[in-house]
């Protein structure tokens, strides 16, 4: 996949980049390593299969989260986490990333680790890092089922690549706002469709224990990329995956986070819309803004991906609020 001659400003339009968490991510390359490293180094947790690209880690029984690292060796094999869960009848993979081969070495990992290849994997929004490696898990003659959302099949469609996921497989459409449970065998996993980081976005939730794969609803210590997101809905659907009880969330990218770091993250929300509405009400540009922007105190240490990923905040909150229909609101 030829991401860098991908111009997210034409056709689509830079709202609708195909790439645009991949774009992102990739951006880093040009950036210091050292603040991505404080981003990474926290996993407690045993890794296993570990690659260039990242490793598995053992969420719980049948239960297992892939870290992504594209940046410590400026491997893209996967850019974006995933999963695997089992069941007695089914294996469910998360994600199928960036490369084909990312989603050929998970399931390989699946089958090592339950002794099946995936049966079904789900893709939680339409951004490249996140399906394009889709054909990976037609290896071996395999022909899992792929789940998604119908908007998110339409903006795989549109993409400036159109990458080659339709008739790979046999597919089942999530139904918009709606949860899907997934009999796995032994075990339910509650898809949940949604919005707020594109129009369309799926959480896997698995229950007992409680693991919620977020995809890029939530980012663990890494600024979130807002390119195509509707803050209110992220603030929103994310309010949706809270939980009483601990859960164990996979992030989309950054290491797996704890119930306190979910919580972290929606402090993270909530201080950048604070900061836009501030701004917005004192008549500063969103480009100004974003330009006097400093993240401090307990986000100090957040990794930003590259210079457009604040601008993209403020953008898109200045675009929610100047569509507000109650001043001030
Ligand atoms: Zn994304």
């Amino acid at each position: 996949m030829n991401l860098g001659s991908t111009d997210c400003c034409s056709r689509r339009g830079f709202l609708k980049s195909s790439v645009s968490c991949a774009g992102y991510l990739l951006a880093l390359a040009s950036l210091g390593p050292a603040t991505f490293r404080s981003a990474f180094a926290s996993s407690e947790r045993e890794r296993m299969f570990v690659q260039d690209w990242g490793w598995i880690e053992k969420l719980a029984e049948g239960v297992w989260s892939h870290i992504s690292t594209p940046f410590e060796q400026s491997d893209y094999t996967t850019v974006c986490n995933g999963g695997i869960i089992a069941g007695s009848r089914r294996v469910l993979a998360v994600e199928s990333f960036q490369r084909p081969r990312g989603a050929a070495w998970l399931a390989e990992c699946a089958k090592k680790l339950t002794g099946r290849w995936p049966t079904d994997f789900v893709v939680t929004h339409f951004h490249g890092d996140h399906v394009s490696g889709s054909s990976g898990y037609l290896e071996s003659g395999q022909k899992p089922t792929m789940w998604l959302t119908k908007t998110t099949r339409d903006l795989i469609a549109e993409g400036e690549d159109r990458r080659e996921v339709k008739s790979l497989t046999s597919e089942v459409s999530l139904l918009a706002d709606e949860v899907t449970d997934l009999d796995l065998g032994g075990r339910v996993v509650k898809l949940s469709a949604t919005r707020g980081h594109t129009d369309s976005d799926v959480a896997i939730e698995v229950v007992d224990p409680n693991v919620v794969f977020a995809g890029d609803l939530v980012w663990n210590r890494l600024v979130p990329n807002y390119r195509d997101a509707d803050p209110v809905a992220l603030k929103q659907a994310v309010a949706s995956l809270a939980r009483e009880s601990d859960t164990i969330y996979v992030p989309g990218h950054g290491v797996t986070a704890s119930l306190k770091e979910f919580r972290l993250y929606q402090e993270f929300l909530d201080t950048m819309e604070d900061a836009a509405r501030r701004a917005h009400g004192r008549g500063d540009s969103w480009e100004a803004a974003a330009k006097a922007y400093r993240l401090s105190g307990k986000f100090e240490d957040w990794f930003v991906f590259a210079d457009s990923v604040m601008p993209a905040i403020f953008r898109a909150w200045y675009s929610a609020l100047d569509g507000d229909t109650q001043p001030g609101g």
